[in-house]
């Protein structure tokens, strides 16, 4: 495989899939051949509306095609494992959604079964490939604010009314825990070298949905050399902006409006020197950012903005958070 272009089926007639995922491989060049639901109505009514020329309720047929070359897994959380691990056996690359899983076992299986198959197994983690996300890093990694103290990210958000569906029910795969706060992990780890130590966390149910899970969540977790990181992920804020903070000993980042779908954003950088702008220019879409890299380490250059390993660093991160809420305990990211 040496082409940029891939040729994609899809698993899960999903909302993701078709309002940023389809759109970006194919503002790229990519080909997306196929959908497989677990309904043959869904399947043909989602393909026709989105222009797919196959749809079927058979996943191992789906994914089996000659005519593939990676699989888009998005189908809910729980299906994730069972999905992927059908890809992984037709030998085909894979770009799973997040959570990768709905526990670390799930995970960390789905990582080894790509791994000994030497099939890619990515995440559709959006956020570390990010000209922002980049940047604070850069900024960290160059020493800009000394030694880092901590971080704060702000990711409460309002959950539009066509996705208030099994996000808000008692499933595994529900609650914006799982659904937002391993977004915040997939950008703090890599930032701060992905050794997160413990978690202490308290949810509550505040939508006027009914919700069976936490609909917000305010987490304190410890990464090495005692940073302290602070959490705050909603479905029920519809006018706050996200954001990302970094605190250190020689300077703070105040990064506004980075913790979105859309490539956003700005950084301000404040020390001794004063306020200042940090100037940003790659304003691409964060799915094609994304898409870019998997082609890229399809063909064997680089690694994606997330690997499986970063999806299962974030899921610890989450479940760490999510334990602590059930507990009232802090408990070890593990
Ligand atoms: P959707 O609810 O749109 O789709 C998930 C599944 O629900 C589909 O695969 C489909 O099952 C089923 N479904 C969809 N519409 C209907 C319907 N009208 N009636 C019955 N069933 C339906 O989920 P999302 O697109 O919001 O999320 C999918 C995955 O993507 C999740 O893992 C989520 O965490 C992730 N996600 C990631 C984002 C990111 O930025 N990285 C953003 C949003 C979501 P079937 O396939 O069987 O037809």
């Amino acid at each position: 495989m040496t082409s940029s272009i891939l040729r994609w089926a899809l698993i899960g007639a999903s909302d993701i899939a078709a309002t940023r995922m389809v759109p970006a491989m194919r503002a790229l060049g990519h080909r997306v051949v196929g959908v497989a639901s677990n309904s043959a109505e869904r399947a043909a009514a989602y393909a026709a509306a989105n222009d797919l020329p196959y749809a079927t309720t058979d996943v191992d047929a789906l994914v089996g095609r000659d005519d593939i070359d990676a699989v888009y897994v998005s189908s809910t959380n729980e299906q994730h494992r069972r999905h992927v691990e059908a890809v992984v056996r037709a030998g085909k690359h894979i770009l799973c959604e997040k959570p990768l899983a709905t526990s670390m076992e799930d995970a960390t299986a789905m990582v080894d079964a790509a791994a000994r198959a030497g099939v890619l197994l990515a995440v559709n983690h959006h956020l570390p490939g990010a000209d922002t996300h980049r940047e604070i890093r850069r900024l960290v990694r160059s020493g800009a604010v000394g030694r880092p103290l901590a971080v704060r990210v702000f990711h409460a958000v309002a959950l539009p009314p066509r996705l208030q569906g099994w996000r808000l029910g008692g499933g595994p795969g529900a609650g914006v825990i799982l659904d937002i706060t391993c977004h915040d992990a997939s950008v703090v780890n890599p930032l701060l070298d992905g050794v997160a130590i413990d978690a202490v966390a308290m949810s509550a149910q505040q939508g006027p949905w009914g919700a069976q899970s936490e609909d917000a969540v305010v987490a304190a977790i410890r990464f090495a050399d005692d940073v302290l990181v602070q959490t705050h992920d909603a479905f029920t804020v519809p006018f706050a902006p996200t954001g990302l903070e970094v605190h250190g000993e020689e300077g703070s980042i105040v990064a506004t409006d980075v913790m979105t779908q859309d490539p956003i954003g700005r950084i301000t950088l404040r020390d001794r020197a004063g306020t200042r702008d940090i100037e940003l220019g790659d304003r691409r879409d964060l799915y094609q950012i994304l898409l870019d890299a998997f082609a890229a380490a399809v063909r064997g250059e680089g690694v994606p903005t997330a690997t499986g390993q970063d999806g299962l660093a974030a899921l610890a991160v989450a479940h760490a958070v999510l334990r602590s809420t059930r507990t009232g305990q802090r408990e070890a990211v593990r």
